[in-house]
């Protein structure tokens, strides 16, 4: 850690997303310095208006667009293998279950993760938390759950926990063990539960503080769920929940009754259930990259949350099935278009909202107290990244301060 600040001058715009709710965060500053201190921001505004107190290291931002690291809310990056054959499949327009009898689906990659090495995995992950900080996330949330045992998940977690001390990047474990049915309970969604309940969850902290359930029809059905849900709250855990994503299985009203952290996919939540999240403080957690990518043609409704003044995070899903990335910065003008959000709104949900949905509230914003964690960009206008595709924009990436990345995009 620099013990001599380090000042950012000459900064084009510097979103520092200091406003105080969901519809109000985005803030940015025009011709702005920044000036970080102890792996902390210590003060952020107007270049001209630069403290003399602040002596340090001057770097000059050249002019270039300057935003809080994103926070990808949710993702599944923790596995073995992949499943690149299944486009194949897909293409020749096998179904999801023709896939799953072929030995694809979700039970392949959880084969493949039990059978894989603590070594294996953290040099998997460790891969893609690196392309995903290259493209600008500083934060990610990553949940177990491709391995569906007791002991097996108990290892993700402490895989999970090992990768955050690595760091550079920052990770927040989430226990998924409810991600799917395993090969051993097949038919008997309500046994494992009980199983979980007793041997797993009381096992969970300190390796996690949230547990999460996949609750969607034919998966895990709403009264489980709950029951699930309210014994980890019974524990002193946090939860939150999968919902409404194939079907509107009324999971967000779950997730508004019971206080969760937020309710995630939300691809078929009603106008109405918007709203008791929104009242009951729930985020609205939204993987647009999943509804596109297995085309089923439900886009959540980001703008009924926003309307009902609720919190919209915009995550990643990165996970081997139905969102094959750990870049949540390639996904910034997707979320633009597909959602219909505005420039102000997808840096909101990339930013503080994944912040608020993570309970993570100093994160994701660049004010005095918060976290140094940024990223210049090869742009000058915060809405370049919003729209132009394809190409990683992110030139630099800091972590509590620290330069940890960067793309140096040269022919050679
Ligand atoms: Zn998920």
């Amino acid at each position: 850690m620099e013990s001599k600040p380090i000042i950012i001058r000459h900064i084009g715009q510097l979103l520092t997303m200091s406003g105080p709710g969901p519809n109000d965060a985005f803030a940015c500053i025009s011709h702005a310095a920044l000036v970080v201190e102890k792996g902390l921001v210590v003060w952020a505004g107007a270049d001209s208006g630069l403290p003399s107190q602040y002596q340090g290291i001057e770097i000059d931002g050249g002019g270039a667009l300057v935003t809080p690291g994103l926070v990808d809310a949710h993702t599944h990056l923790i596995y073995a293998g992949h499943r690149a054959h299944e486009v194949r499949m897909r293409a020749q327009g096998r179904s999801y279950l023709e896939i799953l009898q072929a030995g694809g689906g979700i039970l392949s990659t959880v084969e493949k993760t039990r059978g894989a090495s603590d070594q294996e995995l953290l040099a998997a992950t460790r891969k893609r938390l690196n392309h995903g900080l290259l493209s600008g996330t500083t934060t990610f949330e990553i949940k177990s759950g491709y391995d569906l045992t007791v002991d097996g998940e108990l290892r993700l977690l402490r895989l999970i926990n090992q990768l955050r001390e690595e760091g550079p990047w920052r990770v927040i474990p989430t226990a998924l063990a409810a991600h799917a049915v395993p090969p051993e309970f097949f038919g008997r969604p309500a046994d494992y539960l009980r199983h979980l309940e007793r041997e797993y969850l009381p096992k969970i902290s300190p390796l996690a503080e949230v547990v999460d359930i996949f609750c969607e029809p034919g998966v895990f059905s709403l009264d489980d769920s709950r029951h699930y849900l309210q014994a980890a709250q019974a524990r002193g855990l946090q939860v939150k929940l999968h919902v409404d994503e194939l079907a509107d299985g009324k999971g967000a009203w779950l997730a508004a009754a019971i206080g969760a952290q937020s309710a995630d996919h939300c691809a078929l939540t009603s106008g109405e259930a918007y709203g008791a999240m929104a009242r009951a403080g729930v985020a609205a957690v939204i993987l647009p990259g999943t509804a596109r990518y297995l085309d089923h043609g439900h886009m959540a409704n980001a703008r009924a949350m926003l309307d009902h003044g609720g919190w919209v995070a915009i995550a990643s899903d990165g996970n081997p099935g139905s969102s094959p990335t750990d870049s949540l910065g390639q996904l910034l003008p997707w979320a633009a278009s597909w959602l219909k959000l505005t420039p102000e709104e997808v840096w909101t949900g990339v930013t503080r909202g994944g912040a608020q949905a993570l309970r993570i509230l100093q994160a994701g914003r660049l004010v005095a107290g918060a976290p140094a964690d940024f990223i210049l960009w090869d742009a000058e206008h915060y809405a370049y990244p919003t729209y132009y595709y394809g190409s990683n924009l992110v030139r630099e990436v800091y972590v509590g301060g620290r330069r940890v990345a960067a793309n140096r995009p040269e022919v050679i």
